[in-house]
This record gives C-alpha cells, sequence and structure tokens, in this order.
C-alpha cells in the first residue's frame, strides 16, 4: 500500500505501513516530514551494519502497533545497553531501535525503513552515520 499523505499541518507527514517479514507484528508509523524528504541512516556500528538498517526517528507517539506490538518482540541489547534493538522472533526481522539512555534521544524511536510498505529504499537519499566510534 502506497503511504498516505495526511491531512494538512504545520508540517508535512505521512504515515507507513510496516511490518515484520512474516506478517506477526505490524505498525503505522508516521514521519514528518515525509519519507522523501528525509535522508536515511546508515550506521557503521557492529549491529546497525549487520541490520542492515535504513533508519528513520520518529516521537514514540508516532508509531501505533496494530499487530502484535512490542511486547511480541525479542529485544536485545550490548555493550553500554543505551540502545534496545526489537527484532521479531519468528522471521528475526530488525525493526526498531530505541534509546533508553535518558541522555539520548529520549522519547524517540529509530524505525527500520525496509519494513515499510511501498517504499524502496534504494530510491531514498541515506547519510552514513560513524557510529562505531560513538
Ligand atoms: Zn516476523
Amino acid at each position: 500500500m502506497a503511504p498516505v499523505e495526511q491531512p494538512e499541518t504545520e508540517q508535512p507527514s505521512a504515515t507507513y505501513d510496516g511490518s515484520c517479514h512474516c506478517g506477526a507484528i505490524a505498525f503505522k508509523a508516521t514521519l514528518s516530514p515525509p519519507i522523501e524528504q528525509q535522508k536515511l541512516t546508515q550506521c557503521n556500528c557492529s549491529i546497525c551494519y549487520r541490520n542492515g538498517y535504513h533508519l528513520v526517528f520518529t516521537p514514540d507517539e508516532n508509531v501505533e502497533w496494530t499487530k502484535g506490538g512490542e511486547d511480541a518482540m525479542t529485544k536485545y541489547s550490548f555493550n553500554k545497553q543505551r540502545i534496545v534493538h526489537h527484532f521479531c522472533p519468528t522471521c528475526g526481522t530488525s525493526l526498531l531501535a530505541r534509546s533508553v539512555d535518558p541522555n539520548f534521544f529520549p522519547g524517540f524511536v529509530g524505525v527500520n525503513a525496509r519494513s515499510f510498505d511501498g517504499v524502496d529504499v534504494n530510491t531514498l537519499e541515506k547519510r552514513i552515520i560513524d557510529g562505531k566510534a560513538l
């Protein structure tokens, strides 16, 4: 399904349907601005690199679970335990990363844009961040 444009607000936004591969977990994520106007974050740290994340960031309240939900996912964190990665226990799709450090993007979630329907991450702009050095 193609992204649905929201009614006009101060900042343009769009809502995307996302899911894991097996469909056990599904959600809607609203991004402002729409994804075409953002740069997807690719990070070179040990886990983002392995997972192939193309992350977009949005406030927690902009993610609405329509199937499964956070409790249905397996969580993984490592090293400083600052970021919790969430993936489907059945198909292994990594859907999101959330900081649990109040000094590191509190209230925001990094969503893997690879899980969005109707979005081709290969056609979108990227920004590479040096997470390895953080
Ligand atoms: Zn799954």
